[in-house]
Protein backbone atom coordinates (compact mmCIF):
# COMPACT_ATOMS: atom_id res chain seq x y z
CA UNK A 1 0.00 0.00 0.00
CA UNK A 2 1.39 3.26 -1.11
CA UNK A 3 2.09 6.19 1.62
CA UNK A 4 1.99 9.03 -0.41
CA UNK A 5 -0.07 11.79 0.44
CA UNK A 6 -1.74 14.16 -1.86
CA UNK A 7 -1.87 16.77 -0.37
CA UNK A 8 -1.71 19.82 -3.25
CA UNK A 9 -0.11 17.55 -5.93
CA UNK A 10 -1.27 16.65 -8.89
CA UNK A 11 -2.71 13.18 -9.78
CA UNK A 12 0.36 12.50 -12.24
CA UNK A 13 3.13 13.75 -9.45
CA UNK A 14 1.26 11.60 -7.19
CA UNK A 15 1.28 8.53 -9.45
CA UNK A 16 5.48 9.23 -9.85
CA UNK A 17 5.97 9.52 -6.26
CA UNK A 18 3.61 5.81 -5.87
CA UNK A 19 6.25 4.56 -8.87
CA UNK A 20 8.96 5.56 -6.97
CA UNK A 21 8.19 4.26 -3.53
CA UNK A 22 7.01 0.82 -5.43
CA UNK A 23 10.02 0.64 -7.18
CA UNK A 24 12.30 1.41 -4.02
CA UNK A 25 13.61 4.73 -5.40
CA UNK A 26 14.09 7.25 -2.58
CA UNK A 27 13.15 10.02 -5.05
CA UNK A 28 12.47 10.24 -8.85
CA UNK A 29 15.85 11.38 -9.32
CA UNK A 30 17.04 8.01 -8.69
CA UNK A 31 14.25 6.62 -10.54
CA UNK A 32 15.40 8.71 -13.62
CA UNK A 33 18.92 7.41 -13.45
CA UNK A 34 18.28 3.59 -13.02
CA UNK A 35 15.67 3.90 -16.20
CA UNK A 36 17.47 5.76 -18.51
CA UNK A 37 19.43 3.26 -19.61
CA UNK A 38 17.44 0.29 -20.05
CA UNK A 39 15.13 -1.00 -22.96
CA UNK A 40 12.20 -1.14 -20.79
CA UNK A 41 11.53 0.96 -17.63
CA UNK A 42 9.21 1.29 -14.76
CA UNK A 43 5.61 2.54 -15.92
CA UNK A 44 2.18 3.05 -13.37
CA UNK A 45 -1.42 3.18 -14.58
CA UNK A 46 -2.52 6.26 -14.38
CA UNK A 47 -5.91 5.08 -13.42
CA UNK A 48 -5.61 2.54 -11.20
CA UNK A 49 -2.07 2.61 -9.99
CA UNK A 50 -1.19 -0.36 -11.26
CA UNK A 51 2.90 -0.65 -11.94
CA UNK A 52 5.08 -2.58 -15.08
CA UNK A 53 7.44 -2.32 -17.15
CA UNK A 54 7.26 -0.21 -20.45
CA UNK A 55 9.15 1.07 -23.37
CA UNK A 56 10.41 4.57 -22.50
CA UNK A 57 8.05 6.45 -24.58
CA UNK A 58 5.25 4.46 -23.44
CA UNK A 59 1.95 7.36 -22.68
CA UNK A 60 -0.50 4.85 -22.96
CA UNK A 61 0.28 1.55 -22.38
CA UNK A 62 -2.65 -1.22 -21.48
CA UNK A 63 -3.22 -2.32 -18.12
CA UNK A 64 -3.72 -5.55 -17.25
CA UNK A 65 -5.50 -4.79 -13.64
CA UNK A 66 -8.03 -2.13 -15.12
CA UNK A 67 -7.91 -2.63 -18.75
CA UNK A 68 -7.20 1.00 -19.98
CA UNK A 69 -4.76 2.75 -22.34
CA UNK A 70 -3.61 4.74 -19.06
CA UNK A 71 0.32 3.19 -18.31
CA UNK A 72 3.01 6.01 -18.46
CA UNK A 73 6.29 4.78 -18.35
CA UNK A 74 7.98 6.96 -15.45
CA UNK A 75 10.16 8.77 -18.66
CA UNK A 76 7.34 9.78 -20.21
CA UNK A 77 5.94 10.73 -16.89
CA UNK A 78 8.80 12.51 -15.76
CA UNK A 79 9.38 14.71 -19.42
CA UNK A 80 5.31 14.91 -19.07
CA UNK A 81 5.23 16.84 -15.69
CA UNK A 82 8.57 18.94 -16.27
CA UNK A 83 7.13 20.33 -19.17
CA UNK A 84 3.62 21.11 -18.18
CA UNK A 85 4.65 22.46 -14.40
CA UNK A 86 5.82 26.66 -14.79
CA UNK A 87 8.69 27.53 -13.07
CA UNK A 88 8.77 30.18 -11.15
CA UNK A 89 9.98 33.53 -11.62
CA UNK A 90 13.26 34.31 -9.81
CA UNK A 91 11.73 37.30 -8.04
CA UNK A 92 8.86 35.48 -6.88
CA UNK A 93 11.84 33.18 -5.18
CA UNK A 94 14.01 35.43 -3.80
CA UNK A 95 10.46 37.56 -2.21
CA UNK A 96 9.43 34.74 -0.72
CA UNK A 97 12.99 32.57 0.15
CA UNK A 98 14.01 34.69 3.49
CA UNK A 99 10.49 33.66 5.23
CA UNK A 100 9.76 30.52 3.28
CA UNK A 101 13.27 29.56 5.01
CA UNK A 102 12.26 31.19 8.09
CA UNK A 103 9.35 28.50 8.25
CA UNK A 104 11.43 25.85 7.29
CA UNK A 105 13.94 26.28 9.82
CA UNK A 106 11.17 26.39 12.60
CA UNK A 107 9.45 23.19 11.66
CA UNK A 108 12.66 21.57 11.08
CA UNK A 109 12.83 22.55 15.39
CA UNK A 110 9.45 21.13 16.02
CA UNK A 111 10.26 17.94 14.14
CA UNK A 112 13.23 17.42 16.41
CA UNK A 113 11.86 18.53 19.25
CA UNK A 114 8.74 15.97 18.88
CA UNK A 115 11.33 13.23 18.19
CA UNK A 116 13.61 14.10 21.16
CA UNK A 117 10.53 13.81 22.99
CA UNK A 118 9.17 10.61 21.97
CA UNK A 119 12.50 9.27 22.42
CA UNK A 120 13.14 10.24 25.92
CA UNK A 121 9.58 8.82 27.11
ZN1 LIG B 1 -4.97 0.47 -14.50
Amino acid sequence: MSTVHSGHLTKRAVRLLELCEAEGFDNIGDLLEASIYDSVCPAICMECGCTAEMEPDQRAGFCEQCGQNKVVSCLSAIHDRRSTTPLIFDWVYRVQRQSLETQMARGAEELVKSYLDRKNK
